[in-house]
């Protein structure tokens, strides 16, 4: 398999058909947090792996959405080459947002809008139609190539560890291609190294029974007031997580990350033009800002509801006080050590009232920097984007990657199709058709390369 001419040829003159499948399945809803579209959606991507020319199975638990499973070997080689991508998406919320309808597929100025387009609809696509395109001109794939497509990644992929357990053979591979990733504002092509963990808790005090007048709040315990010592006591102003032993499994990023981290072009004034913000937190800024973006865990307060918040006034002790947290997650922290450390600060902190409710957690993950696999997939971006690949030791966000890099040891690079204002999680979510066949092109090149290695 020496010229990928024909390859190449086969992708440009069938790129309006591959266009067309991306919005097909764009226009299948797929919304796991409200369950709508799941089953026909994971039918859908089956039906596609089956037309491409993959082997298919569908994995369904007694719970759980469909995990949609596709591969075909290579008459060339016995390495395999794995894709983790996802059917599922984000809810399109605010609709009233959206320019045309979220589940349109509509092209505009050569983009496909829709809830999907980019994350992961699009990726998932164009790597199905790389391998497509080795099977229509040469009739064989470089290497042995196997999708796993999550239908439940949007909501912290809750039953995917169970799949892994009993299909521990089938997601066997000697590296990964992780769902997601693009091109910066300046086309250069990211690769992501690993992700952060999460841990999403809820804490909740009660007071009396019921709302009871102000006038008696010398007797009668504030539960509100109560949330906000406890949430004191928990982070400072100077962005330090007081949790006893919250930092004792962090481990400090090495010589060569930091190298990595340094190269990484950031553009901080274009991104908080964006927020509209004057400074960042703790007037962080240049590498300090990306190294605190990319190495440090974090504490957040994603909401707080207590009492009366209409119009005007309303003089009232509230009955309850209730507040949602995230922790983000660096290695070698884990969201059960810290959930336990958190029960555990609270009481040892005077406050044995409040209630915790953990919610969705992941491990952090990461491939080590100077991993083979790695320098591959930097070495084929650059050919195929003409520019040198920016390595991000981490990203700042999570997912299911630990579930496979703890079964199998495998390295997992994350690289994708996408591009900066693709609005992903967002209203009017886009793909550029130009990335989206770019892509599918390094997707393309990557196979043989890895073949060669
Ligand atoms: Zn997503």
């Amino acid at each position: 398999m020496e010229n990928l001419e024909n390859v190449y040829a086969y992708i440009d003159a069938n790129s309006r058909d591959f266009v067309e499948t991306l919005i097909q399945l764009v226009r299948q809803p797929s919304i796991s947090a409200k369950g709508e579209g799941i089953q026909e959606c994971a039918e859908l991507v089956e039906k596609l792996m089956k037309e491409t020319g993959l082997t298919t199975r569908i994995i369904q638990l007694e719970e759980g959405n469909p995990v949609v499973y596709g591969e075909i070997r290579s008459g060339e080689t016995d390495k395999t080459l794995l894709f983790y991508d996802h059917y599922d998406v984000q809810p399109p919320d605010p609709i009233e947002q959206w320019i045309s309808g979220p589940f349109s597929g509509e092209i505009r100025e050569g983009k496909i809008y829709g809830r999907g387009a980019s994350d992961n609809k699009g990726n998932l696509v164009s790597r199905l139609k790389a391998v497509e395109s080795y099977l229509k001109t040469v009739g064989d794939v470089p290497v042995n190539v196997k999708f796993v497509v999550d239908g439940e990644e949007e909501i912290g992929s809750p039953h995917l560890k169970q799949v892994i357990n009993e299909n521990k053979e089938l997601f066997s591979a000697d590296a990964v291609i992780w769902e997601f990733g693009g091109t910066d504002r300046e086309g250069r092509p990211c690769l992501y190294l690993g992700l952060k963990g999460i841990l999403s808790v809820e804490l909740r005090v009660e007071g009396a029974v019921k709302d009871v007048h102000s006038a008696n709040a010398p007797l009668v315990p504030n539960p509100a007031w109560r949330l906000v010592w406890m949430l004191n006591a928990i982070k400072n102003e100077k962005e330090e997580i007081l949790i006893e032993g919250f930092y004792d499994n962090v481990k400090a990023p090495s010589k060569e990350e930091l190298h990595y981290i340094e190269e990484i072009p950031f553009d901080e004034e274009e991104w908080r033009r964006e927020l509209g913000l004057k400074e960042f937190l703790l007037k962080r800024s240049g590498k300090e800002a990306l190294k605190a973006l990319l190495c440090n865990p974090s504490c957040t307060i994603n909401g707080i509801v207590s009492g009366y918040t209409g119009a005007g006034s309303k003089t009232i002790v509230p009955r309850t006080a209730m507040a949602k947290l995230d922790f983000r997650l660096v290695p070698n922290q884990t969201p059960t050590e810290i959930f336990g450390k958190l029960v555990n600060h609270l009481r040892n902190s005077g406050f044995k009232d409040v209630k915790i409710t953990k919610y969705g957690s992941t491990d952090p993950a990461k491939t080590p920097v100077n991993d083979k696999f790695v320098q591959t997939v930097a070495k084929t971006a650059e050919k195929a984007y003409g520019k040198k690949a920016v390595i991000y030791p981490i990203s700042p966000g999570s997912g299911p990657m630990h579930l496979f890099k703890n079964a199998y040891g495998y390295p997992i690079v994350s690289v994708g199709c996408s591009h900066p204002e693709a609005n992903v999680h967002a209203p009017n979510e886009n793909l550029e058709i130009e990335s989206f066949i770019k892509g599918t092109k390094f997707i393309a090149l990557l196979l043989q390369d890895f073949s060669r290695t």
